[in-house]
């Protein structure tokens, strides 16, 4: 299990060190802005559509480690991905950092969040992102909070 946290710590720190898929999208279909207050994380997430599929995904902020990586590791495996899946995606994201579920191998490299769960505050930093996504493929809201 150490080696586990180990890994999952490695991909933290390397996505963090260098994001994916950082920077605007000129002419995004959907842009949102997420914040949370409670570790003053700050990130925007733009999607680019085509048709059903998220051609392409990308996002700016500020923030720490984990959110940084959270977001880094979301867009790198949604792009290409249809609505459909992401949103199931989503669902499946939120239940293992809330410790509903417990990871499993459809999780790849998104298994290294599941380390939030030991610090209860860091889960928010860990699901901002996924709540811009969230709201950028259902409601369209322009600004979320995890608070
Ligand atoms: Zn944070």
């Amino acid at each position: 299990m150490s080696d586990l946290k180990d890994l999952y710590r490695e991909v933290i720190l390397d996505h963090n060190r260098s994001p994916r898929n950082f920077g605007r999208i000129e002419n995004a279909d959907r842009v949102v802005n997420g914040v949370n207050p409670l570790c003053g994380d700050k990130m925007t997430l733009y999607l680019k559509l085509a048709g059903d599929q998220i051609a392409d995904a990308r996002f700016e902020g500020t923030g720490c480690a984990i959110s940084v990586a959270s977001s880094s590791l979301m867009t790198e495996r949604i792009r290409g991905a249809t609505v459909g899946d992401t949103l199931k995606l989503f669902t499946a994201v939120r239940d293992m950092l809330t410790g509903a579920t417990e990871p499993d191998e459809g999780m790849q490299k998104l298994a290294a969040l599941a380390g939030v769960r030991d610090y209860p505050s860091r889960v928010k930093c860990a699901s901002l992102a996924w709540h811009a996504l969230k709201s950028a493929l259902t409601d369209g809201t322009v600004s979320i909070s995890t608070e």
